[in-house]
């Protein structure tokens, strides 16, 4: 067998992972313009934590995702590899002034080993008039560490990367049995896709080992512990595709998180950054026959539009493709 995954984000990677894995002999190449520091995946705080809008095909196969995802970290986590990976557990509190729903999820309330009501006591924990929260216990996985780490198990186990750009289907010489496409955001001109939108984000990455505890308020204000630096955010703007630093951005994002937590004040900035999160209302996981300009049939599985949540989910979404890999393969196919 001889497969192709397209994209090296955090998807990209627990793909091609996922297909090893199951076809030990396969070969598997991962072809990608950008990698590592330059992909989406590397921007985000890593914090496992769907948000209650996160939405598959149905309610059912969105929960085995998230499911099957956090069983995926958390088994890392408990593992010898975690520090090499970047997982490792973090616990955190939602605070919110408006509404006791943006502290409530029904996706991980039973799957976390913690997720409670938080006391009086604890919605006094940070500066802010907080009338609703909660707490709980979560997993982190830093694509910083994750990324090469999964590259490195990926070429060991015999795969390929290429660096290439594809313009279309078209464009990939080596004949392969299916293609994976995690190309995030790329997809939008690859499968010209319009569902696929840009969330823009931004945020700081400060050096605060004091702060040990994850924080959300209101307002998309967050505050993520990692493995070296804090994540300090943030801003949802849809459909901007601006990948330059804003001043004004920063500037609100220091007052909100320094409004929570005051020592933040003393913390060196390590560097700040902007990434586009791929967003579908709908996240895509699907197979597609694709015809491609010299008359062959390609088969294309799906995997993209993960938006502010494709570190939490791609093992969850991966698996989910490499069955429909599988099932492309054999007689299931129902395409
Ligand atoms: C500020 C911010 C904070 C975030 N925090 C979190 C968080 O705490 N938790 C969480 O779960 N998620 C978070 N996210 C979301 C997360 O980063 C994304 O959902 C995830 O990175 C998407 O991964 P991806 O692999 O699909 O995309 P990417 O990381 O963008 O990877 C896409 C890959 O496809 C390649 N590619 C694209 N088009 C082409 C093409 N035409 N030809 C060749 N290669 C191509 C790219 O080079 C790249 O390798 C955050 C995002 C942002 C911006």
């Amino acid at each position: 067998m001889n497969f192709g995954v397209l994209g090296s984000g955090i998807i990209g990677l627990t793909t091609a992972l996922e297909l090893q894995k199951h076809y030990p002999n396969a070969q598997v190449s991962i072809i990608a313009d950008n990698f590592n520091e330059d992909t989406t995946s590397y921007v985000a705080a890593g914090i496992f934590r769907p948000s209650t809008s996160f939405m598959g095909p149905t309610v059912d196969i969105t929960q085995k995702w998230i499911t099957d995802a956090f069983n995926y970290w958390d088994e890392i986590r408990r593992s010898k590899e975690a520090p090499l990976a970047g997982v490792c557990q973090l616990s955190g509190y939602i605070f919110s002034s408006i509404s006791p729903k943006i502290t409530r999820n029904h996706f991980i309330e039973k799957l976390l080993p913690i997720y409670r009501q938080a006391t009086e006591e604890e919605l006094k924990l940070c500066h802010g008039d907080w009338k609703y929260g909660s707490f709980f216990t979560t997993c982190l996985t830093e694509s910083r560490l994750f990324l090469p780490y999964a590259t490195k198990k990926f070429l060991e186990a015999g795969g390929k990367v290429v660096r290439q750009h594809v313009h279309s289907f078209s464009d990939l010489n080596e004949k392969f049995d299916v293609v994976v496409n995690c190309t995030g955001l790329g997809a939008r001109e690859l499968c010209n896709d319009q569902q696929l939108v840009p969330i823009r984000g931004q945020v700081f990455k400060v050096r605060a080992p004091w702060i040990k505890t994850a924080f959300y308020g209101d307002y998309d204000t967050y505050i993520i512990p990692g493995f070296e630096t804090v994540t300090l955010g943030g801003c949802r703007q849809f459909d901007s595709y601006n990948m330059n630093l804003c001043k004004y951005d920063s500037m609100a994002i220091k007052e909100r998180c320094y409004e929570m937590l005051p020592s933040l004040k003393r913390a060196e900035v390590v560097r700040e950054c902007v990434g586009l999160r791929p967003h579908r209302a709908i996240v895509r996981v699907e197979g597609e026959k694709i015809k491609r300009t010299d008359g062959s049939i390609l088969k294309v599985v799906h995997n993209y539009g993960h938006g502010g949540y494709g570190v939490t989910t791609a093992p969850g979404t991966s698996q989910h493709a490499v069955q429909i890999v599988r099932d492309m393969l054999t007689s299931n196919s129902k395409l």
